[in-house]
């Protein structure tokens, strides 16, 4: 058919591998055309994703730290929660960010359609819009459809109280009694907020640790916190299934160790999220897509066909929005000509939950089943005057270190802050540091910061008593 729209590049999906790839291949001279099936951009990232969930943890965190005040002698009293102001806070976050978006897309001369994309073609799009379809003709194309949160079977989904993450973040009340069924990062990050919020939750993770790909030394001070904050952490343990009844969801669960409660008032299934990549008709363009819904890129983020790219969330793990972003600013420069491929060596990963808890490259975990010979320095914060003033000694600060070359090749830290301070660190395993460039490396004075140089300084040797 005769197409109604024509571009150099076509973005399919406007999350934060889309809009970058968006504003970057535009910055390069590029007629860009982003297709959004939302009116508002920033895909699941910026609406339901990082962004409202930070939102609401910094809430969680100032009640926490305010209740935590009470050691040093002041005393909040008791929170008073205004349920609609703090939703009306997230939103307004995420709407001034969407505003944002808009602007830099308008700024850039990027057009955007609204509407939801399948390909016709290897150089078509349809889009459905709000009303009828456009058929779009592109020259080359960068799918960043995304993800979505896995429906786990067995649950009763129709139930409103039956709630993924998106359902979580729409704070529509406090539940009593929640169940949170999946210990990854956005399951505890959720366990946080709503634990601080005032419900009881329990926690029930299918593997033997929380956070499963962390190390579980770094895992343990979140497990003893939440446990300290009355949160029911239950491993091994399995929700076989989920009954909405009138009076609640009842749960029955399998494992060595199940929670004595079986009664919630709400349920988040937060098991993982699954690719979009079989959702976008790939397979009229040519495009390959794996069983699972993952689109296989080569080191320029190309698919199988040569002028179709596919970035973030839907090309593999680990799903993060900074991993997603680096691969659309990659794909747009090659679809601009650039002779450039992936050169990053590692992703950090954040938990964002209280202690946060931040992880890059190598773990010792998997150094240790891969038999790699490798050093670890362990720094714990109780060594640290400015970790004990602010009554955060649980923290440690590791590094893990090649024992032939002394360079860094990971780095796992928990404690307030962590993905903050885990970015030294990536730093540091770019530019290929040992551990004397880190140890040699002025870190102010009294901030957390130091606890990276004082790991590496224990691996170089110069440290041998802590005090
Ligand atoms: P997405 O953000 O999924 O965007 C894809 C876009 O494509 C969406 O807007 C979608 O509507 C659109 N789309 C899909 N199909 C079509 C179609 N056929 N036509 C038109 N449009 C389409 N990551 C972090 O790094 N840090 C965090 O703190 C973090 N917190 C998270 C918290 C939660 C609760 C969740 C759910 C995720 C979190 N993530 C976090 C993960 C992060 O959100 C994703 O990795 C990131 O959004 C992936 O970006 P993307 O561009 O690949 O896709």
């Amino acid at each position: 058919g005769k197409a109604d729209l024509e571009c150099d590049l076509l973005v399919l999906g406007a999350g934060p591998g889309g809009y970058t790839a968006a504003f970057r291949a535009a910055d390069l001279g590029l007629d860009v055309l982003l297709v959004e099936r939302y009116e508002a951009l920033g895909g699941v990232c910026l609406n339901v994703g990082c962004i409202p969930s930070k939102a609401l943890l910094h809430a969680a965190a100032v009640i926490e730290e305010a209740r935590h005040a009470q050691d040093f002698g002041v005393d909040f009293g008791k929170p008073k929660i205004d349920l609609d102001k703090l939703r009306g806070h997230k939103d307004k976050v995420v709407a001034q960010m969407n505003k944002g978006l808009a602007g830099m897309a308008k700024q850039r001369k990027v057009r955007t359609l609204t509407g939801s994309g399948s390909f016709v073609s290897p150089n078509e799009l349809e889009v459905r819009m709000h009303e009828g379809f456009k058929r779009v003709r592109f020259r080359q194309c960068i799918i960043a459809a995304g993800s979505q949160p896995v429906k786990l079977p067995g649950f009763p989904w129709d139930d409103a109280r039956v709630m993924d993450s998106t359902d979580a973040l729409m704070l529509v009340e406090v539940p009593k009694k929640l169940l949170v069924v999946g210990g990854g990062i956005i399951g505890l990050e959720m366990a946080c907020v709503y634990s601080s919020l005032g419900s009881q939750v329990t926690v029930v993770e299918f593997m033997d640790q929380l956070m499963p790909g962390a190390d579980k030394d770094l895992v343990k001070p979140l497990a003893d916190l939440l446990k300290k904050r009355g949160v029911a952490v239950h491993l091994k343990c399995k929700v076989a299934r989920v009954d909405a009844k009138k009076d609640g969801l009842h749960a029955a669960f399998e494992g060595d160790s199940v929670p004595s409660e079986t009664k919630y008032d709400r349920v988040l299934v937060s098991v993982g999220r699954a690719p979009n990549g079989a959702k976008i008709g790939a397979d009229k363009a040519g495009v390959a897509v794996t069983e699972r819904g993952f689109i296989p890129v080569d080191r320029q983020m190309r698919t199988n066909v040569p002028h179709i790219f596919a970035i973030g969330d839907l090309v593999g793990q680990p799903m993060l929005a900074h991993k997603a972003t680096h691969e659309g600013k990659l794909a747009a420069e090659v679809a601009a000509g650039h002779k450039k491929e992936w050169v990053a060596r590692v992703i950090p990963s954040v938990a964002y939950t209280d202690p946060e808890i931040a992880w890059v490259g190598v773990t010792e975990t998997e150094a240790k089943a891969k038999g790699l010979a490798v050093g670890v320095a362990k720094f714990p914060w109780a060594a640290s005057g400015r970790a004990v003033g602010i009554g955060r000694t649980e923290g440690f600060t590791k590094l893990i270190f090649d024992e032939h070359t002394e360079r860094v090749i990971g780095a796992g830290i928990v404690g307030p802050h962590a993905g903050d301070l885990i970015a030294e660190v990536a730093l540091a395993i770019e530019m290929g540091c040992e551990a004397a460039d880190i140890g040699h490396t002025i870190h102010p004075h009294p901030t957390l910061s130091e606890s990276v140089a004082m790991a590496a300084e224990i691996q170089d040797g110069s440290i041998t008593d802590l005090y």
